[in-house]
């Protein structure tokens, strides 16, 4: 049995997860380490793909049914990585159209088996801002309310995450500019 890290890094979307773990990978890759990093949705959405799925963002209006087989789907697949750091961005939650849906329900937990989680947060302002300037993306109406609600469900999800595996939870704030720090404090927390 491989001994490596698996982490799971959640924050809700435009918080700069995938920004934070860009910088991260660098900095491992300059100390020589093994590292690999998932991305949950599009893991998901290649499986999706295969079933006639097209737009990425269309993933989160399935229903919850054929969204929890994507997931089981892609759990599987990460579970057989083993590389010395495994990083996997996703989200605690899904907006669903039936309510906030876990990205992370225990049958997940149980095929991953992660060592860590880290829970990104930063200022619901910066959030939205981060929202509205990346048009990459087809995103859900936003409002400051919207945005405080769901750091406020993110908190929770993720705190079960915790109990359910008897894995810690490192809380990281990306504040503005801060992208640097940010990724040294989750480095060193995790002793990567
Ligand atoms: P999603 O869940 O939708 O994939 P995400 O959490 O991966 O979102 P990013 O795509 O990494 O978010 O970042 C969203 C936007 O915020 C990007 O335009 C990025 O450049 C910007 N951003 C991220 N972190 C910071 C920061 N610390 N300071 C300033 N801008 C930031
Ligand atoms: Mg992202």
């Amino acid at each position: 049995m491989v001994e490596n890290k698996k982490i799971i890094l959640v924050g809700i979307p435009g918080v700069g997860k995938t920004t934070l773990l860009t910088t991260m990978v660098e900095i491992l890759k300059d100390h020589k380490k093994n590292v690999v990093v998932i991305n949950y949705g599009s893991l998901m959405f290649d499986v999706a793909k295969e079933n006639g799925l097209t737009d990425r963002d269309q993933l989160r209006k399935l229903s919850v049914f054929e969204q929890q087989r994507l997931q089981k789907l892609a759990a599987e697949q990460i579970s057989g990585h083993e590389e010395e750091v495994v990083i996997i961005d996703t989200h605690a939650f899904i907006n669903s159209p039936e309510g906030y849906y876990p990205g992370l329900p225990e049958h997940v937990l149980k095929i991953i088996k992660p060592t860590n989680f880290v829970s990104v947060s930063a200022k619901p302002e910066e959030i939205y801002n981060r929202r509205m300037k990346d048009d990459t993306r087809n995103r859900d109406k936003i409002t400051l309310a919207n945005i405080k609600k769901e750091l406020d469900v993110q908190s929770g999800m993720i705190s079960a995450c915790a109990v359910i595996t008897g894995s810690p939870v490192r809380l990281v704030l990306n504040g503005e500019g801060k992208i640097d720090e940010a990724a040294d404090k989750i480095i060193k927390a995790i002793g990567l």
